[in-house]
């Protein structure tokens, strides 16, 4: 049986696509399943079993998933069915994660669980191209003393603190990030040259979005605010994911708000960039003009000071997430989401969060408490999923590489 009819759309489509289809449907579904057996495959993807059998012999042979032998059913003779599951140690990635206030590189098998890590906050990012070197020597030193085949090493995932100006592309090659003082940085190619691997860079909101949906067995619509020294958004709208930062998305960090006056990146006055986020609340608690190294160990500091307890803190914090609130009330009308998710150190907040909810409540959003989650997720752990969507859970997996192994 051909190729084309197996999979029943002959014509418009080529093989080969088809088959990077398949075997994307496939990789993914066991991403999200852990074991199953070819029989379950076919009947969840529609899949003929002959397209299901040369798919699953070709990653066999990569190494990338492995089978079991699954229990015998219960009052049943014959055969006991095959499982199929993912190779933890078939394939691995490294992921960087890059904000102003934590910084750090993992290595991570194909399963996403960290096989080495290490915190990189000590190098100092003024430099920009000089702290991605020490980065990359860094990175390398992990590599070469973790124990595991550094031929199975796919990509690099990178989460990082992007600023999402008004007319920037969704391509994250060229770097800006307020909160790290970077203009224009070639992150991924730098990283790429020094690694000699394949490198993913995206925004922290996307990249906490995407470990959110993998979470999750329903993808339904989220709108996604990451608030740290400043804000990023990220959205997955009717079955689309809408990164940070894309064309005709826009962005909330540049709502403004009428009647402040505090000076935007962007020219103008009262964006919630620099009204709702984290440089807010620490210039809220600290009037003097601070550097950005500053405001991010100044973050820290409130975090754990409104954790405390400290009432002027923890009012700093209301207050901020009071105002974005009121830009969240109108995504919510301009998006319709199912959920809003707030992360990062400052979204996550207890204090923060509550003041969000408050001002949803005040705007006539009565049950906001009922759609609006806050993520666990951090940065470092955002970077995997990045790496693994990029260089695992894709129809373009390496299996060349993965077979050379
Ligand atoms: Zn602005």
């Amino acid at each position: 049986m051909s190729e084309e009819i197996e999979s029943g759309a002959a014509g418009a489509t080529s093989t080969s696509s088809l088959r990077r289809m398949n075997r994307e449907t496939l990789i993914n579904l066991l991403g999200q399943r852990v074991v199953m057996t070819r029989g379950q495959m076919a009947e969840e993807t529609g899949l003929t079993s002959a397209a299901i059998s040369r798919i699953t012999r070709e990653m066999l042979g990569a190494g990338i998933l492995v089978e079991s032998e699954g229990e015998k059913p219960l009052g049943r003779v014959g055969r006991r069915e095959t499982h199929l599951s993912i190779n933890p140690t078939g394939a691995f990635v490294f992921a960087v994660s890059l904000t102003a206030n934590r910084r750090s590189i993992t290595l991570a098998n194909a399963l996403g669980e960290v096989v080495a890590e290490k915190a990189c906050d000590d190098l100092d990012p003024s430099d920009a191209l000089e702290f991605l070197d020490a980065l990359a020597a860094r990175a390398k030193a992990l590599i070469y003393d973790a124990d595991f085949n550094r031929s199975r090493l796919l990509g690099v995932g990178v989460s990082a603190a992007i600023s999402t100006g008004v007319q920037q592309a969704n391509n994250h090659d060229e770097v800006i990030s307020h909160p790290l003082g970077w203009q224009s940085v070639p992150v991924g190619p730098r990283l790429s040259n020094a690694l000699s691997l394949p490198v993913r860079v995206e925004h922290r909101a996307s990249a906490i979005l995407r470990a959110e949906l993998k979470q999750r067995s329903e993808a339904s619509d989220i709108y996604l605010v990451n608030v740290a020294l400043g804000i990023g958004v990220s959205a997955h709208l009717d079955g689309r994911f809408i990164a940070a930062g894309s064309r005709g998305f826009g962005s909330l960090s540049h709502f403004r708000l009428t009647g402040e006056t505090t000076p935007c990146d962007c020219g103008r006055l009262g964006c919630l960039e620099v009204t709702a986020a984290g440089r807010a609340i620490v210039s809220n608690l600290d009037k003097s003009n601070i550097s950005l190294t500053l405001q991010s160990q100044r973050l820290n500091e409130a975090v754990l000071a409104a954790e405390a307890g400290d009432a002027a803190t923890r009012e700093a914090f209301h207050t901020a997430g009071r105002r974005l609130g009121i830009g969240v009330d109108t995504a919510i009308a301009l998006f319709n989401p199912k959920t809003i998710i707030l992360s990062g150190e400052v979204g996550r907040q207890p204090d923060y969060f509550a003041g969000l909810l408050d001002a949803l409540e005040e705007a006539g959003r009565a049950n906001a408490n009922t759609f609006v989650e806050r993520s666990t997720i951090t940065s470092a752990n955002a970077a995997i999923s990045v790496a693994l969507q990029e260089y695992v859970l894709t129809g373009d997996l390496n299996l060349a590489k993965l077979k050379a192994a």
